[in-house]
């Protein structure tokens, strides 16, 4: 395989992240959608807002992925939308479809069980795949390896307010590493012996947690059950040094060996959530706040109305998922202060 197509404006990407058009200094940053040709309107939807509401005035560059080519028409309609360089890329195949050491058999039995107990997604392998990818993959792909920092983006999402600074530099210059605005309980079902999993890790390499890491917020009862509280993973600024790191990247081996993506339906969310709440001090992970955003069924909106104003916020502060009970965030404030 190669990297499909780089649409690429500039030959001189190393300088691009450097300088934006405003003449600021700027992230090694990208902005990250993975994608179907299919979702291409869906896409373009997200896209536009984005680019409305905040990268015209930042113009980072775009990074697009798929495991199969994308068709022109993506490619041309992307390009001819964003303000930044874009690229196209392919997935490699082993990061994307299921590895054949897997027991098919047994992958297939569990999808039929959780067809039959209506789990979400339940009998999909497809889904499983993005998982397994958006859980340990995305961060080494050529077109992102470059990178430091990205925003993941996905079709049919909504900002609802004005970015109008840098959310890239604010997490380097306040030593963040993982931002969100959403968080919620993951489906039990589709995580059984996920925990189990990290339990045995975090057991055997308790060097890889920081005194003041997150377990509060993933754990009511030290560490062990998991209460299923995760960040949603479909919008993060992050840093890809926290995937990158040995912890992390120990953690995802661990994780992967032990099939759970296929045996189960460990999501990527809970994975990235995990690894932040515990290879991560609590201060760095960042609730934004002042990013409205929508993600259906569920949409964050700034809590302050003098931010809803400044910025030009559209959505309604009632709909915010903050306060639902199904939300997560008290606990997270609660931990974050304690
Ligand atoms: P949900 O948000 O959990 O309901 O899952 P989505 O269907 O939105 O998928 C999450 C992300 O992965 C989105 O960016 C999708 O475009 C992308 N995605 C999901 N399945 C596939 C797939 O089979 N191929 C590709 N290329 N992208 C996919
Ligand atoms: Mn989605």
């Amino acid at each position: 395989w190669t990297a499909d197509a780089m649409h690429n404006a500039s030959t001189n990407i190393a300088s691009e992240y450097e300088l934006g058009s405003n003449g600021t200094r700027r992230a090694n940053a990208v902005l990250l959608m993975l994608a179907r040709n299919s979702e291409l309107n869906d896409a373009i939807t997200s896209v536009k807002e984005l680019e409305q509401r905040f990268n015209r005035r930042f113009n980072y560059p775009w990074v697009f992925l798929n495991e199969v080519p994308f068709t022109d028409e993506f490619k041309e309609s992307m390009s001819s939308i964003v303000s930044g360089p874009v690229s196209f890329g392919l997935i490699p195949p082993d990061n994307w479809y299921q590895p054949d050491w897997i027991d098919e058999e047994k992958a297939a039995d569990s999808r039929a069980q959780m067809v039959a107990e209506n789990v979400v997604y339940g009998g999909s392998v497809s889904y499983r795949n993005m998982c397994r990818f958006n859980s340990g993959f995305f961060y080494r792909h050529p077109l992102v390896q470059r990178y430091k920092w990205y925003w993941r983006v996905e079709p049919n999402v909504h900002f609802h307010c004005d970015t109008d600074y840098d959310p890239f530099l604010f997490m380097e210059e306040n030593d963040k590493l993982y931002g969100f605005t959403i968080t919620l309980y993951e489906w039990p079902k589709t995580v059984a012996t996920l925990w189990d999993a990290v339990k045995e890790f975090i057991d055997a390499n308790p060097q890889y947690l920081p005194a003041n890491n997150s377990m509060k917020y993933l754990s009511n009862d030290g560490g062990a059950s998991y209460n299923m509280c995760h960040f949603w993973s479909n919008f993060e600024i992050a840093s890809m040094d926290l995937w990158r790191g040995e912890a992390y990247s120990k953690f995802f081996e661990h994780l992967e060996s032990k099939g759970g993506f296929y045996y189960e339906r460990w999501g990527d969310a809970p994975v990235h959530s995990i690894g932040a709440g515990l290879f991560a001090r609590k201060d760095q992970i960042h609730f934004f706040d002042d990013i409205g955003y929508q993600h259906d069924p569920f949409q964050h909106c700034p809590r302050n109305a003098e931010v809803r104003r400044a910025r030009n916020c559209t959505c309604n502060p009632f709909s915010s998922f903050d306060y639902w009970p199904s939300s997560c965030l008290s606990k997270w404030e609660q931990v974050l202060r304690s």
